[in-house]
């Protein structure tokens, strides 16, 4: 080490990561060779697109290439390429610290146990730390294009590496890994063949391989999206996948197209397998490439993709868009918003075929994507019809979720909308007293548990002509329905008990004032004695408790209380409410049964003190 030589210290993410990756007793060591590969090649995309801007940064060549070179006698393998280089800031930065997320991550679902952490190695990929699996000592010589002085970064990844200032002929990056003893196998010329065969043949520069002198080029080195279908194998689309997508699963759905005529790119998505970690961070971006005639353009800020379409991963590569088109001239680009459009609809047409020819493995993409792909109802409402067509939900009556085609299918007669109820989840749903008379009749209510269904189900109209109706608000009227097993009293009977409940009904009104805004007889409940509704027009009861935990409202609307005309208790009352002071006497069990629906909705209670005094002497008076 030269006297100039200085020494920092990892960040202490770091540290942990290159100990658990040293001592990975992970099988599949050669995946380090992919990372280098593709740090290597996203290198020599960064100073192609610079170059466009300034094209001084390409002096001394613009043919891009990366090289391995193993060397036996002294254990090392050096990659090398003459991409965009890295100053002394970028060695410490990118280095040094971990700042991209698949890395960190990847550190947050560790458990200490060796043998599943090593897993996650593989299903995370650990970048350039990955190096340390094979290597006991890296040296990383670089110099960034543009500029004159080379540094030199070594480390042997325990705490802490050392920069220095070098002297280097030409810009780029060359990467020496110290081969540690009994991983022989990764100098060996015929094993990196196969292992760049594997892995990175769709790197679109060409993978040199420099053995005694001799050079053979490894890859086919062609952008893998501008062959044609049938030249792809399904292990090279899968590679090309986790290339691009940082991905490492299988992808569950692969769309490769060409579009030509008025508008001519190329798009090659992937849906993946398994929910990225990523999908709901609130900037809800495309992070689909972007390339114009073979060259990137970039992966962010774009709109090619909307964001309920964010789980995508691919490239589009456009021979329409000007090379050197800026970042402005992205936003609001009519090109770009064409492409958008041709590829938003070949998109939900693939997932529509596979829904009808897979409906099994779509639950899967649901389950994973469902929620995302809802937001879409609500911002792309052009999409509508489209969009619903590929939604699932659960809903009563049903172990698993159905389409909207099924709900239509198997409504009863005299029903004209599809009922929904919101909350937060599906077996609290099934216990509400809301659903119980649909459920009497047959009628299946969907019962939808994301946070974005309460935004969606309030701007969609309608169905195949039939309208969405949320069963919270009071008046989702049942007594037009028949009861399946209905047993209808005689007339007189009826009568003489419609008095006396319109006289509970008013004396509950009195106990209760501006605790409720209206107190109402019921069709929908058969088992629950009262239950809680929003007013018609009011938000539903989940909505306003998502907001409050939000923080969003403080003073909620007074809701309807439904009381059912049948219930023992409720027959019980309205005899004791023909009687002088009834109002007083039956107070505090009125408040009891508001009470009771609060709890069943999941509401706070206002005074949960009192709430007990009630209840002892109710308690008492039994
Ligand atoms: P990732 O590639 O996902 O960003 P890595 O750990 O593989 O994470 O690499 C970290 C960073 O180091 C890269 O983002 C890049 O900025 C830099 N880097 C690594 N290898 C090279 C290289 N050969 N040339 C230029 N920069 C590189
Ligand atoms: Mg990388």
């Amino acid at each position: 080490m030269s006297a100039a030589a200085e020494t920092l210290s990892f960040q202490a993410e770091v540290g942990k990561l290159l100990d658990i990756v040293a001592h990975a007793l992970y099988s599949n060591k050669e995946i380090f060779l992919r990372e280098l590969v593709s740090n290597a090649s996203d290198a020599c995309d960064k100073l192609r697109l610079e170059g466009l801007t300034d094209p001084r940064l390409l002096e001394g060549g613009a043919e891009f290439r990366i090289t391995l070179k193993p060397d036996k006698e002294a254990r090392t393998l050096t990659i090398s390429d003459n991409g965009i280089g890295m100053n002394r800031a970028d060695l410490v930065a990118n280095l040094g610290t971990i700042a991209k997320s698949g890395t960190a991550e990847f550190l947050s679902r560790l458990s200490g146990d060796a043998k599943k952490d090593a897993g996650l190695i593989g299903q995370f990929g650990v970048g350039f730390y990955s190096s340390y699996m094979v290597a006991g000592k890296v040296s990383v010589d670089s110099r960034r294009a543009g500029e004159v002085e080379g540094w030199r970064w070594i480390s042997d990844g325990q705490g802490s590496f050392t920069v220095e200032a070098i002297d280097l002929p030409a810009r780029g990056t060359a990467i020496t890994l110290y081969i540690r003893d009994g991983e022989d196998e990764f100098l060996d010329p015929h094993r990196l063949r196969h292992i760049v065969k594997t892995y990175s043949d769709h790197i679109a520069v060409p993978v040199v391989l420099d053995h005694e002198g001799k050079e053979e080029t490894l890859n086919s080195a062609s952008a893998l999206w501008t062959r044609s279908k049938n030249e792809i194998s399904k292990e090279q689309y899968k590679e090309f996948y986790h290339h691009v997508g940082h991905a490492f699963d299988e992808p569950w759905m692969t769309i490769h197209y060409r579009a030509e005529g008025a508008l001519e790119y190329t798009g090659l998505l992937f849906v993946p397998t398994m929910k990225p970690f990523d999908l709901f961070n609130p900037e809800r971006k495309s992070k689909v490439k972007l390339y114009v005639k073979r060259v990137f353009i970039t992966d962010d800020g774009h709109e090619l993709l909307p964001s309920w379409l964010r789980f995508l991963k691919g490239v589009v590569d456009s021979s329409d868009l000007p090379l050197n088109i800026s970042r402005e001239m992205l936003q609001h680009n009519p090109v770009l918003a064409k492409m958008r459009s041709g590829l938003v609809k070949r998109v939900l047409t693939e997932l529509k075929k596979r829904a009808e020819e897979e409906p099994e493995q779509y639950l899967a993409f649901w389950s994973n994507f469902g929620a995302v792909l809802k937001e879409g109802l609500y911002e792309e409402p052009e999409r509508r019809d489209e969009m619903l067509d590929l939604m699932r939900f659960p809903a009563t009556g049903e172990d698993g979720v159905i389409s909207l085609a099924r709900y239509v299918e198997t409504m009863q007669e005299g029903q004209e909308a599809i009922y929904t109820l919101t909350g937060d989840s599906v077996e609290a749903l099934k216990k509400s007293p809301l659903i119980e008379g649909f459920a009497a009749r047959g009628i299946k209510v969907l019962l939808l548990t994301d946070p974005v269904d309460e935004f969606w189900v309030r701007g969609v109209h309608d169905y195949q002509g039939k309208p969405f109706k949320s069963v919270g608000e009071a008046g989702a009227d049942l007594s037009k329905l028949a009861t399946k097993d209905k047993q209808d009293k005689p007339d007189e009977e009826n009568k003489e008990g419609e008095g006396q409940l319109e006289k509970l009904l008013g004396v509950m009104k009195s106990v209760l004032g501006e605790a409720v805004k209206d107190v109402r007889r019921s069709d929908r409940l058969t088992e629950s004695a009262v239950c809680l509704v929003a007013a018609e027009g009011e938000m539903s009861l989940h909505m306003e408790r998502m907001l409050k935990a939000h923080k969003q409202m403080d003073m909620a609307p007074a809701r309807v209380l439904e009381v059912n005309p049948s219930h023992p208790v409720i027959l019980r009352l309205a005899g004791q409410a023909q009687e002088e002071g009834a109002v007083e006497r039956l107070g505090a069990r009125i408040r009891l049964l508001l009470d009771q629906a609060r709890i069943v909705e999941g509401d706070p209670l206002p005074d949960p003190h009192d709430f007990a005094k009630r209840l002892a002497a109710v308690m008492l008076e039994g």
